[in-house]
């Protein structure tokens, strides 16, 4: 027999893969990628079990979600019950494909109050199509038995009962299965970030269907809205300035200090020429441009290149701008 494991590559998961495989039962784990969620920490998780990974890419469906979530968000822009839904959907899908015979996953009841509670594990299941094929072997004991348990796949009496949000239990569970390397509960999704996900609502509020690049352009700098649609990033450091420069060559405005050291920053969205000096004002209140009256700044649209003289403004004028 063989089950599938939506992975996390958190704790919760890797717990799941290890409980079903000491019934003697392969594991085949999945992730689920999205702009929001990166396969990394799942990839070095996956390794440290020695379980096979897949990784699949459900950017287009998850992005409708996000945007129009049937059952809402959690704290923040995170629809985590359609999420799931999606997620084992599309994990039924590829049973016949795998050759397996159910799904598992590592959610314990009552961890997330939103998404986590009986009903709405309850709601997922359905809303996924795999019904009684989706077993929580972590919570197993708290609720009604999964085919695989009906049908004598797996052991009920060897499934848990662990329930709420302590992570005490899974802590003892992998000292004791000899699970030393997990990632930390915190981060992973994107979406349970707050300043990333007032991010995100700003973009959706502008561009309906937004490109990638646009998305990943939310994960780093200091963002500006300067006026109905068009915005400005600013690089923080080296690093941020390599990758905003690579992410928007020839395909948007980029700005940058050409006689002192400066951020670069990139210009999205309707550009007039009175939101371009805004631009530039704010791209010079972030360099090395104290007691300096006016600096020389590089403009590099997508076909020209220029120099312009923009005149040097504290950064505290532009402080309520950001987003
Ligand atoms: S935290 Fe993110 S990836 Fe996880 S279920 Fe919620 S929306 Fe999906």
């Amino acid at each position: 027999m063989k089950a599938l494991c939506v992975f996390s590559g958190g704790l919760d998961s890797m717990l799941a893969v290890e409980l079903v495989r000491a019934q003697d039962i392969e594991v085949q784990a999945l992730f689920f990628e999205t702009p929001f969620f990166s396969s990394d920490k799942a990839k070095t998780s996956a390794e440290h079990l020695h379980v096979p990974l897949r990784v699949i890419d459900i950017t287009k469906p998850h992005l409708e979600i996000v945007q129009n979530p049937r059952h809402g968000y959690g704290t923040h822009m995170n629809p985590c019950i359609d999420c799931h839904a999606l997620m084992f959907r599309t994990a039924g899908e590829l049973l016949e494909d795998e050759g397996a015979g159910f799904v598992i996953s590592g959610e314990v009841l009552g961890q997330r109050p939103m998404s986590q509670n009986k009903s709405a594990l309850e709601l997922i299941a359905r809303e996924s199509g795999l019904g009684s094929l989706l077993l929580r072997p972590l919570s197993a004991k708290h609720l009604p038995p999964s085919k695989p348990e009906t049908r004598g796949w797996i052991q009920r009496d060897l499934l848990l009962d662990f329930k709420g949000r302590s992570r005490k239990p899974q802590m003892a569970l992998a000292k004791k299965l000899k699970i030393s390397d997990y990632p930390s509960p915190a981060g992973g999704c994107l979406l349970t970030e707050e300043v990333f996900s007032r991010r995100l609502k700003h973009l959706f509020s502008c561009t309906p269907h937004p490109e990638i690049f646009e998305i990943e352009l939310l994960k780093f700098g200091r963002h500006f809205a300067l006026g109905p649609g068009t915005k400005l990033v600013v690089g923080r450091n080296k690093q941020e300035n390599q990758r905003l420069f690579s992410l928007a060559t020839g395909k948007r405005t980029i700005l940058k200090p050409v006689s002192i050291p400066g951020p670069t920053a990139v210009l999205t969205g309707p550009v007039t020429p009175s939101l371009l000096g805004l631009a530039l004002e704010i791209t010079v209140a972030y360099s090395d441009s104290e007691g300096q009256d006016s600096v020389k700044m590089g403009i590099s649209g997508e076909k020209d290149e220029r120099v312009e003289i923009a005149p040097g403004k504290h950064k505290r004028a532009f402080k309520g701008m950001m987003i």
